[in-house]
């Protein structure tokens, strides 16, 4: 009899798919049985606006100008150096930072750099902290480095970092902390002074067990706020990573392309970007997507249209308040995180699916007794899913 060779964890992830990713498949296949317009998918963080006509006229012209063996040629691992330069400028010049090429390492998206991070930093066997209720793949990204994933709620009247409790579960294992603001999936932008708490108690922390305890800033969405500033938490802590993806902000998830910033006032810092390096190689990522590399050359300082997505949000909102929903009003990203009218949130989202409106349960965020509204759809979407709403709504009458 043949031995089954399969290495079961990956077996158990496989066959048991982020439940976003299993969502956002039944919704393609609900599209073609019943039509675009009947399905109202809000499960995935895939935006409905268009890159930046910039981006597309940079690609036409590269694909134009350039000889094709040197456009999808190899890069060195941590990208072409005009990329990483521009990168480093742009980030001068917005959050007054001393930074050039050496501190960026481009990667495949907000996950590649994650994972790289994550396993750059970690031993297995220490522990990472999350907040939640946090991205589901942050999980499934700890355990990956042998690591365990500790969950500390969000203090729930106003979704801040409980620093208490955070206070309470860092330990001498503890190696990372991992925050995620403008957050996916409450939405919720840390303040500055939140961050300068946690800047603090990870220092006091330092001192006492005399190892580093990095932050690992995951910030996809930190362009899409409406009027709240987002604090450059690596201005107030010097043992920050930041974690980059252009999917967001530039709407271009499939592309690819994100970057790791390891900033010089990491006293160690020459060593983490070389742990960068190897974890990069070790992971087998190579390079990020070279054609992406030259898009963001020339196209980082393109604005993101966050006006579309505050339009979202109102319409959204103001839909749930007439129908009758409570929910978490969102400062930044385009994520609505609505109360479930029952305890289960998977019977909450099974309800809301047998009227095709497709929310994500709020248990794979670490979180019980919610739902997550993506609303990075179209407005139309948005419009034309009040009935079903307002079905889901009845069912709990
Ligand atoms: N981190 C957060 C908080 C996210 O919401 C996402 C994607 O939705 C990612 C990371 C992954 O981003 P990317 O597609 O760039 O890998």
């Amino acid at each position: 009899m043949r031995g089954n060779m399969i290495n079961e964890r990956m077996h158990g992830l496989g066959s048991q798919p982020n439940p976003i990713r299993v969502q956002y498949a039944y919704g393609l296949q609900r599209k073609a049985e019943i039509g675009e317009e009947n399905v109202f998918d809000m499960s995935i963080g895939n935006p409905s606006i268009p890159a930046p006509v910039a981006v597309r006229e940079r690609i036409e012209q590269l694909l134009r100008d350039e000889p094709p063996e040197v456009l999808h040629g190899y890069t060195m691992a941590a990208g072409l150096m005009s990329a990483r330069q521009a990168v480093a400028d742009n980030l001068c010049e917005r959050f007054g930072i001393q930074a050039t090429a050496a501190n960026v390492y481009l990667t495949a998206g907000a996950t590649a750099a994650l994972y790289i991070t994550t396993a750059a930093i970690t031993h297995p066997g220490d522990e990472v902290i999350v907040n939640a209720p946090y991205f589901t793949e942050y999980k499934v990204m700890i355990e990956s480095a042998g690591c365990t994933c500790v969950e500390v709620p969000m203090r729930p009247d106003d979704f801040q970092l409980d620093i208490d409790a955070l206070d309470g579960a860092i330990n001498p294992k503890t190696a990372a902390v991992v925050i995620n603001s403008p957050n996916n999936p409450v939405g919720c932008i840390y303040t500055q002074q939140n961050i300068e708490e946690l800047a603090a108690l990870l220092t006091r922390k330092e001192e006492e067990y005399d190892h580093p305890i990095y932050l690992i800033s995951d910030e996809p969405y930190r362009e899409i706020t409406y009027g709240r500033e987002v604090p450059f938490t690596a201005n107030f802590y010097r043992d920050t990573i930041v974690c980059y993806s252009w999917a967001k902000s530039l709407s271009l998830p499939g592309e690819r392309i994100g970057y790791i910033y390891v900033s010089d006032n990491i006293p160690n810092a020459a060593d983490v970007s070389a742990a960068v390096g190897g974890a990069g190689r070790a992971l087998g990522f190579i390079c990020a997507p070279v054609l992406f590399q030259r898009v963001i050359e020339t196209c980082i300082g393109e604005p993101t249209n966050v006006d579309a997505y505050a339009e979202n949000r109102a319409l959204l909102t103001s839909m749930l308040d007439e129908i009758g929903f409570e929910y978490i009003q969102p400062d930044g990203a385009f994520y609505l995180w609505v109360k479930a009218l029952e305890d289960s949130s998977q019977a909450f989202c099974d309800a809301a699916r047998s009227h095709d409106l497709l929310l994500v349960s709020s248990d794979c965020f670490g979180a019980p007794g919610w739902a997550r509204a993506s609303y990075c759809v179209s407005a139309e979407c948005i419009k034309n899913s009040r009935k079903a709403w307002e079905a889901l709504k009845a069912d709990y009458a």
